[in-house]
């Protein structure tokens, strides 16, 4: 029912700060089925779906993890920064990204392929071999190219970002790809746009896609000045326990079990009363959810609920966060569509 506006979502460029290609997509998907759609002017999307009733924003964010080029050197090789927020999940020594396929962000917004280099055991000093982390001096981008002038003749210079460039597949029952978070939030906005068109809801319903949330959560703080909102849901990707290296006690939640209500994370509490409304929409239709506190994590519903909207955080549980094969289950997010469904048409 997902894997194809997922995989259509997932793999539309949007580096933070250039999400012009996913604003243009949602601003086409969303205009034949909804009151109103606008783009403010530091780029978030936002559309008045429709229904009366309170104000119900629901949000998910455009913008996807990136690296930015630091320097070029004579040979042509690029070294790599912070293209995100500094969070334990994007910096070394996470290891996800060496050797991954990426693309770099050129003149004319055209995307180029490279990949994330690093030596390999047969050509590491001794003392390299013996070092045990990784960290910005050990990995950098190879293009294929050979000169500076090469790579500057794509119009990549420092400052130029660079995304992965896995594709989203099926594996075994899940899907896997790059960038799940947050367009999975978006697909399940599309999705219930067309399901509910010229159904009653009880909520006046908006949509908000946001630019700049891995960045420090820059796109959401101006969202309560467009609308009054009365309350919102943030979409998010959500954080599991379920692989060999977790423990359950550490991390509770897993894929397959439902989605997931994050009641806490780094920086707020989440509104109880708006998760009390998923968590009844839930059991009205005898759909598990789960229950998490996810710590070294933040969304937009942060800038929501200090702008003064109270706000829920609703979340698809995915392994492998902020990594080129984010790994989700579709029946979670078919979950997850079919309570806010339940929510929005009674209550
Ligand atoms: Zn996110």
């Amino acid at each position: 029912m997902f894997f194809d506006l997922i995989k259509e979502y997932t793999e539309i460029p949007g580096p933070v700060g250039n999400e012009d290609l996913v604003a243009a997509r949602m601003v086409a998907d969303w205009t034949p089925l909804c009151e109103r759609v606008w783009q403010n002017k530091v780029g978030n999307v936002l559309a008045k779906v429709g229904g009366s009733g309170p104000k119900l924003l629901i949000t998910a964010h455009m913008d996807q993890i990136n690296f930015l080029v630091k320097s070029i050197t004579d040979d042509g090789f690029c070294w790599l920064t912070h293209g995100t927020g500094g969070s334990e999940a994007t910096v070394p020594p996470n290891t996800a990204y060496i050797g991954q396929p990426v693309l770099v962000r050129g003149k004319g917004a055209a995307y180029h392929p490279g990949q994330i280099g690093v030596a390999s055991g047969h050509v590491r000093t001794a003392a390299q071999r013996a070092e045990d982390s990784v960290d910005w001096d050990d990995f950098f981008l190879d293009l294929g190219l050979s000169s500076r002038a090469e790579v500057e003749d794509l119009g990549i210079r420092p400052g130029s970002q660079v995304i992965f460039a896995a594709e989203t597949k099926r594996l075994g029952h899940h899907i896997v790809g790059r960038a799940m978070d947050d367009r999975v939030g978006l697909a399940l906005m599309t999705q219930l746009a067309r399901d509910l068109q010229g159904r009653e809801l009880q909520y006046e319903l908006y949509f908000a896609a946001t630019i700049e949330e891995e960045v420090g959560l820059g796109g959401s703080m101006n969202l309560a000045h467009e609308v009054g909102f009365d309350l919102a849901i943030a979409l998010e990707i959500g954080l599991v326990g379920d692989i060999p290296t977790v423990k359950s006690s550490y991390m509770p939640t897993a894929l397959g079990k439902g989605p997931i209500i994050t009641h806490k994370d780094a920086r707020i509490h989440y509104s109880e009363k708006v998760a009390d409304l998923l968590i009844a929409a839930a059991e009205r239709l005898e759909q598990p959810v789960q229950h998490a506190v996810f710590h070294g994590f933040a969304t937009d519903g942060d800038s929501l609920i200090r702008m003064g909207v109270p706000t829920a955080l609703f979340t698809f549980p995915a392994r492998y966060t902020h990594s080129p094969y984010e790994m989700i289950d579709e029946p979670d997010v078919v979950a997850m569509f079919e309570v806010m469904r339940e929510l929005l048409q009674n209550g």
